[in-house]
């Protein structure tokens, strides 16, 4: 049995998939519900909006987002901050900005262990990224 302390209320727990205790594992499937409860209300809310009403923090509210279990696309001004320099977005983990500045460092680092030319291999990385950020 692998002990250790939840990373978000400090108390030791059973280590399971869910990477905190059972007890927050209940209180974030609470905050999941009310978040869903006061978007089927407010269509329109925004994340502050909704972080505001609920007293869910914004982090976690990301956290659904990026899981897929809250959902943009029925809430037309919901965006969460880009992980890199915090502009509001609606998909990936990061903005334009800062994943057109990844594409061009991975570009650079490709280009350094010599794999084909920049270009097509740019689209494909841009692609990769673009990827990952959905799932
Ligand atoms: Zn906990
Ligand atoms: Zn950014």
């Amino acid at each position: 049995m692998n002990l250790g302390n939840c990373p978000r209320c400090g108390k030791l727990y059973v280590l399971n998939v869910m990477e905190c205790c059972p007890s927050c594992v209940k209180d974030i499937e609470q905050q999941y519900v009310d978040c869903v409860e006061y978007l089927r209300k407010e269509r329109g809310a925004n994340i502050q909006e909704l972080s505001e009403e609920t007293g869910v923090s914004i982090k976690q509210i990301t956290r659904f987002i990026k899981e897929g279990r809250i959902s943009v696309v029925d809430s037309p001004n919901l965006t969460y901050p880009c992980e890199v320099c915090g502009t509001f977005i609606r998909e990936g983990h990061m903005c334009d900005g800062c994943r057109a500045r990844l594409t061009k460092d991975l570009n650079g680092a490709a280009r350094e262990v010599g794999q084909g030319d920049g270009r097509s291999l740019g689209e494909g990385a841009y692609r990769a990224i673009d990827k990952s950020g959905r799932s």
